[in-house]
């Protein structure tokens, strides 16, 4: 490692919310807007349960390029738009150097993608931005890598940076990618800043979805990153693994658990 911080340096996203402090907080929001229905029916749950964060897809990343790309724009609107309606944060992605002002515009927190962890324009892009940066852990990136690609964003002068662990490609193939909780706990003794797991993208699998987040939080994280939708089956993109909505009150229920041992709350 180039360099050690050890303190985490908490993140505020607003007078009464910050990430890397004693509370972890929850981010919880469809992998795609598909519609404002479906955004609204989101939103208005994580408002019910006291959540702060919905976290949506505007621009999509996909691997095939006959998938749904997302509604881009008119994403960021809905978002906007519901997350207005309940008082709530949006954290969505840009996809390219040429989205940031978009995203700046119309969210609250700057995602980078686990495949652009090392599309360094967009680093120095987002480092340039006003708005907190939430930078995925590349699939095949080492956690060296990883904070490196970090600073690349706090040299150009942002250093509200919200680290994801998002699981990594191994051999194994059961599931999608594997949860790595060592880079979890390490990414916070080695870097300054909060890091958060992703349970979804991670295991690939609704039902290990409530398993994964159990262990991100067990092993330090400051928040988790959860894709959930009305009726998953239905989602446009990542379907496998889109949590219930009905079944946000058993996530919250299992993160306090897990948290209240670490003496955390959640938000
Ligand atoms: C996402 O958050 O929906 C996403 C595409 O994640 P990742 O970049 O981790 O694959
Ligand atoms: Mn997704």
């Amino acid at each position: 490692m180039t360099q050690t911080l050890p303190a985490t340096r908490p993140v505020a996203l607003a007078p009464d919310l910050t990430v890397g402090g004693r509370d972890v907080v929850l981010m919880l929001g469809p992998c795609s807007v598909e519609s404002y229905a479906q955004t609204r029916a989101i939103a208005a749950v994580l408002a019910a349960h006291n959540l702060r964060v919905i976290r949506g897809g505007a621009f999509k990343p996909r691997t095939s390029p006959h998938s749904f790309q997302g509604l881009g724009e008119e994403g960021l609107k809905i978002l906007r738009s519901v997350a207005d309606e309940f008082g709530l944060l949006v954290v969505s992605e840009a996809l390219g150097v040429e989205h940031v002002p978009l995203l700046a515009e119309y969210a609250d927190i700057i995602q980078v993608g686990s495949r652009n962890m090392q599309h360094f324009p967009l680093l120095w892009a987002v480092g340039e931005a006003e708005k907190p940066v939430l930078l995925k852990r590349g699939f095949m990136s080492t956690v060296e890598e990883w904070l490196q690609a970090a600073e690349h964003i706090a040299t150009r002068g942002n250093e509200r940076i919200i680290l994801c662990e998002r699981g990594i490609r191994t051999f194994e193939t059961a599931t999608r990618n594997t949860l790595d909780v060592n880079a979890i706990a390490l990414a916070r003794q080695l870097a300054p800043w909060p890091v958060l797991g992703d349970p979804s993208h991670a295991t690939g699998r609704r039902d290990l979805v409530l398993p994964a987040s159990r262990s991100a939080l067990a092993a330090g994280a400051d928040g988790l990153l959860v894709e959930v939708h009305p009726d998953p089956p239905s989602a446009l993109s990542d379907a496998e693994q889109a949590f219930p909505l009905e079944a946000v009150p058993e996530l919250l229920s299992q993160a306090r658990a897990i948290a209240a041992a670490l003496g955390r709350g959640v938000r």
